[in-house]
């Protein structure tokens, strides 16, 4: 059974590995057996570091700026260098502003859309063809529950989650063939920086808990096995599926 979702002998590059869901994503990753290149635009990774070498794992880390076209492609070149090649790509950093819709700026639908989305399409692309020459691959991207629904205030992060799903589904349908499972998970409400605001804001967090049938928020602990699956040989026949991890939200 345990050969299903081992990751032994594995290379995974996680975006957004610093903290949150990315960081537990790539210790759950390292704990299923993969080497863990992980990419933040903050410099210290020590935790996530430090939890990866519990387990026995090797972690990378590579600095860089995701929003950054110009950056993209030596992103890649050095993921690929660490440890000559990459099995898994966790699509994951991520970024929310808010602000009435009559009031969004151009500069928050930019931010928003150059990294949730933008960076995801090149970093895909470009890891995408590495995948291809080696005739397989798991490609992972983090979606939400605004891939389904409109939200309030974040309309910038609305469309881009909503393209997330196209880009799993397109990518996967030119690349299931190829030995590439593309797929997504979209966390339902969870606790990370992400969102703090929202918790902060007593009236909406008790609604949103209300509406969720599990009755609590998530946690980054609640991604590792749904990120494991995806990303190991148990998932072999699933391809532009969009996993809700959301204690029933989609559902109620
Ligand atoms: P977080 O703010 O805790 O972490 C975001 C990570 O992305 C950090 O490691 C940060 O360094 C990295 N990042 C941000 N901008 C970057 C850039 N320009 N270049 C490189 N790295 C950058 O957020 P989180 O809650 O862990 O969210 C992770 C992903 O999950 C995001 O895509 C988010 O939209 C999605 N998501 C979160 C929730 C939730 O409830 N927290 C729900 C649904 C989806």
């Amino acid at each position: 059974m345990n050969n299903y979702f081992s990751l032994k002998g594995k290379v995974a590059v996680v975006t957004g590995s610093s903290t949150g869901l990315g960081q537990s994503m790539a210790i759950g990753l390292a704990k299923a057996g993969a080497d863990i290149i992980g990419i933040a635009s903050r410099s210290n990774q020590d935790e996530t570091m430090k939890e990866i070498e519990k387990t026995g794992r090797e972690f990378y880390q590579i600095q860089a700026d995701l929003s950054k076209k110009t950056e993209i492609n030596s992103i890649v070149q050095d993921s690929i260098n660490k440890k000559g090649r990459i099995d898994i790509l966790v699509n994951n950093a991520g970024i929310i502003r808010r602000n009435n819709a009559e009031n969004f700026s151009d500069e928050d639908w930019d931010d928003v859309i150059n990294v949730n989305l933008n960076s995801v399409f090149r970093l895909t692309r470009e890891i995408g063809n590495h995948m291809i020459a080696n005739g397989s691959g798991k490609i992972i991207n983090i979606a939400s529950m605004l891939t389904f629904q409109g939200g309030l205030k974040v309309p910038a992060y609305t469309a881009s989650k909503h393209a997330i799903a196209g880009l799993t589904k397109s990518f996967s349908n030119e690349w299931a063939s190829k030995g590439i499972n593309v797929n997504a998970i979209a966390p339902g409400y969870m606790i990370t920086n992400n969102t703090k605001a929202l918790r902060e804001d007593k009236k909406r967090y008790e609604y949103i808990t209300s509406r969720i049938p599990q009755g609590e928020w998530g946690t980054p602990e609640d991604l590792k096995g749904s990120v494991v699956f995806l990303a190991s040989n148990a998932s072999r026949y699933i391809n532009g599926h969009i996993l809700c991890v959301d204690g029933g939200w989609m559902s109620s």
